[in-house]
């Protein structure tokens, strides 16, 4: 690993003010634009910046065209990873090589989170750690993504213990440089990001916004991934659903009880004409059932307890360029 373009030690600059971290797979038509836009921003700002891009393995021409801007600019770091590891990790990555010394603002490359927005985030940190940006409204989404995205809030924020994850809030966000040391030190490989930003705490506070369109390219996600995208979120949150099913195995242990007392007493009562086969193929279906997917939900666990046992690195880099703002850039 080495750096293209190294600066001697003596003239090392000190620490950007920002880093503005975008996780980025397959954004060749958005990247350029991207930037120009962030480059607009971060500049109004009047304070030192830099934006890290992270490659997560894209087949198109990201990686290219991220290496030839950070010729150009020195405001830009890269990371290239050494395959795609998906976006919680790729995120990770270039958390871990922010350089910031104020705050780190999260955002994605494909323009839905428009990087305007980020003048309310930095104008809204005074005396807190996280400033969320939250949708104003999901009227470009389906019906079926509204209700289905309604419904995993609701269910998270009856399953969350103590913590609540701020409803149509994505990963766009800014945080303070303590909030994300603490963020850093969770090294679990099942990242359900927005489950961690709640977990670490510290006074955080909304600001509105309106999620604009993809710019070009289309989104990774379909119905199936985010399907398990909420499983990954709910098991790697809490162990709730492993309560439930101690809780429906008690109950159908009762059931049962008091079905075989009324059954004996029939029987004692009034013999016994050997009937009943629906009653017990239905009882027999229904409680297999109940085990398999008991033994499913231990299954989910114990996977991730496999997983996080074999202490695996969360990625690897292929390459890694640090942005170097030099000391103009506090001149505005
Ligand atoms: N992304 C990534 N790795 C992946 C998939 C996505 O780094 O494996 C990035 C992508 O480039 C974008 C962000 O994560 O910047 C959000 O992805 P996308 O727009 O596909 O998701 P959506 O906005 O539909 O939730
Ligand atoms: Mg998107």
């Amino acid at each position: 690993m080495h750096d293209r373009n190294p600066m001697p030690a003596s003239i090392k600059s000190q620490a950007p003010t920002y880093s503005v971290v975008v996780p980025c797979y397959n954004e060749e038509e958005n990247i350029l634009e991207f930037h120009k836009r962030i480059s607009d921003v971060m500049n109004k700002t009047g304070e030192s910046w830099e934006v890290v891009y992270v490659n997560d393995g894209s087949k198109d021409k990201t990686l290219e065209i991220v290496s030839v801007l950070s010729l150009e600019d020195t405001h830009v770091s890269y990371i290239n990873l050494s395959r795609n590891f998906g976006k919680e990790i790729a995120l990770t990555a270039g958390l871990d090589h922010a350089q910031a010394t104020d705050a780190i603002i999260i955002i994605d490359a494909d323009l839905q989170d428009p990087p305007e927005v980020i003048t309310d985030l930095i104008a809204a940190k005074e005396n807190v750690d996280t400033v969320y940006a939250q949708r104003r409204s999901r009227e470009t989404d389906t019906f079926a993504k509204k209700f289905t995205a309604h419904l995993f809030y609701r269910l998270m924020e009856r399953l969350g213990d103590k913590i609540t994850i701020p409803p149509d809030t994505g990963d766009f966000r800014l945080i303070s440089r303590r909030a994300l040391n603490a963020l850093l030190e969770m090294r679990e490989h099942h990242r359900f990001m927005k489950g961690l930003f709640a977990w670490i705490g510290f006074p955080s506070k909304a600001i509105l916004y309106d999620r604009a369109p993809r710019h070009g390219g289309t989104t990774s996600f379909n119905y199936w991934k985010l399907w398990n995208f909420a499983l990954e979120g709910i098991t790697s949150y809490t162990t709730v659903p492993l309560r439930i099913t101690t809780y429906i195995g008690f109950f159908t242990a009762c059931v049962a009880i008091l079905y075989g007392c009324f059954i004996i007493t029939k029987t004692l009562l009034f013999n016994n004409p050997v009937s009943g086969y629906p009653s017990l193929i239905t009882t027999i279906l229904f409680i297999g059932g109940i085990q398999i997917a008991a033994i499913g939900i231990v299954g989910e666990y114990l996977g991730r307890i496999f997983n996080e046992t074999k202490h695996r690195p969360l990625y690897f880099i292929e390459h890694l360029h640090q942005a170097q703002p030099t000391h103009q850039d506090n001149i505005p």
